[in-house]
């Protein structure tokens, strides 16, 4: 069969996937509807977020879940079958878009009202599976907190009192993103071939939910162009640490640039599924994993660059205590062995294994969340399904593969690059056969 067969089946991936939003609103990440789009109103809100982050008006209209759930299962027969015959050089295409239509599926089932378990829920949308994690990490990481931290008292005390210090005022919010937008685009710039014109514009402001980090409005964008406002909240409890993730995770060299890798690939190629990013896929797995991984790249993998760079322009520009910087690389530890906490909890949650006020108790013990929060919050750790295994997991899956077929961090760059543009494959990452 021909290239304009493939084509066609892909298209109706994009259709029944921009269909599937009107029931799934959080699920588009990013989506280019031609080959360029511009904001001509101003109507639209400052205070609350919307997904995707222009209006896809009838593109989301005229189908049931149930027609998506029929014609989703009949689409990866048809990719199946067409690549019984297919040319080798098509092979990760089709792989791609088997693995995406089968997340569009599963995700239908799940809208529709179906359960399963946590580990084949994330199989199928993120082709990943999390392993059980080695508890005594947990254990021993608060050990060595215990001794490092200042202060007296119990060491859950001294997590929530070093948490407080090392908290942005909100009065410096400004120009510590500011000064950190603008230092990981210098970073990206040095290291990727980009246009360089997608620095987004930095605000802070008060937004009404509290639990909201940032808010963000694209103006439009062209092949050479993404033009973004990112609106941070202030109410929002910064700390040294998520000003780091949220600038290089969200902005660039993460999401931001990936975007602007899939909106030229997709110009460049007019292959359907390049158009959209789905949060619930294994696309999402990449971008979110490799978004975390790309900042140890940012200071080539050496803690010591990474805290002098917290130290001069994260604690300097929000007058904090120097002093505190050097145990951030502690600190940072803890945070990644936490987001497995979180991932442990949502999984026993969701198999049914833990009751919330146990959950609620194992993360206090480990004072991942604070000692007076209300059981019910292990329910809202994430708005999205699997969240902590398509991030932390999926982190990890990119730092090996990246590990295991690289020798350097400039190959790494490279790599990066030229998987943003491609057709990816979690668990080819995983067994490292994945070549882009
Ligand atoms: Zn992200």
């Amino acid at each position: 069969m021909s290239e304009a067969a493939l084509n066609a089946m892909a298209q109706q991936y994009l259709d029944l996937t921009l269909c599937k939003s009107r029931y799934d609103d959080i699920d588009i990440q990013w989506y280019t509807e031609g080959p360029f789009w511009r904001r001509t109103s101003m109507r639209f809100s400052r205070d609350y977020k919307i997904l995707p982050d222009y209006e896809i008006a009838d593109a989301k209209h005229g189908k049931t879940l149930e027609d998506i759930l029929d014609e989703s299962a009949h689409l990866t027969e048809s990719l199946k079958l067409y690549a019984k015959t297919a040319k080798p050089q098509e092979k990760q295409r089709i792989d791609y878009l088997i693995d995406h239509v089968v997340a569009l599926h599963t995700r239908a089932r799940m809208l529709l009202g179906e359960t399963m378990p946590f580990d084949e829920m994330t199989q199928k949308l993120y082709d990943l599976v999390a392993p059980v994690y080695d508890y005594t990490r947990f254990d021993r990481i608060l050990e060595a907190l215990n001794q490092a931290l200042p202060g007296s008292g119990s060491v859950q005390d001294k997590i929530y009192e070093f948490r407080r210090r090392i908290s942005i005022p909100q009065d410096k919010l400004l120009a510590v993103m500011t000064d950190t937008t603008k230092a990981f685009h210098d970073m990206s710039m040095a290291r990727m071939t980009l246009t360089g014109n997608s620095m987004p514009r930095v605000r802070v402001r008060r937004l009404p939910d509290p639990g909201m980090a940032f808010l963000s409005i694209l103006f439009g964008y062209d092949y050479n162009h993404l033009e973004y406002e990112r609106n941070f909240n202030l109410d929002y409890p910064w700390t040294v640490d998520n000003v780091i993730e949220c600038i290089g995770h969200e902005m660039e060299p993460g999401h931001l640039t990936y975007y602007e890798k899939r909106m030229q690939t997709y110009i460049d190629t007019c292959w359907p599924e390049m158009a959209v990013v789905q949060q619930f896929s294994s696309s999402s797995a990449f971008t979110e994993g490799s978004a975390r991984y790309v900042i140890s790249m940012c200071f080539d993998h050496s803690v010591e660059k990474k805290t002098q760079f917290e130290k001069n322009v994260i604690f300097g520009v929000a007058g904090l205590d120097k002093g505190l910087a050097e145990l951030m690389p502690l600190w940072h530890e803890y945070c990644e062995i936490a987001g497995y906490g979180k991932l442990e909890v949502t999984r026993k949650i969701w198999d049914k294994i833990w009751t919330e006020e146990e959950a609620a108790a194992f993360l206090k013990q480990y004072a991942i969340i604070g000692k007076e929060a209300p059981a019910s919050i292990v329910n809202h750790l994430a708005g999205d399904e699997g969240h902590f295994v398509a991030h932390d997991y999926a982190r990890d899956v990119v730092k090996e593969y990246f590990d295991s077929v690289t020798s350097s961090v400039d190959e790494q760059w490279k790599l990066y690059e030229k998987i943003c543009c491609g057709h990816m494959s979690m668990s080819g990452m995983l067994n490292k056969t994945y070549r882009p």
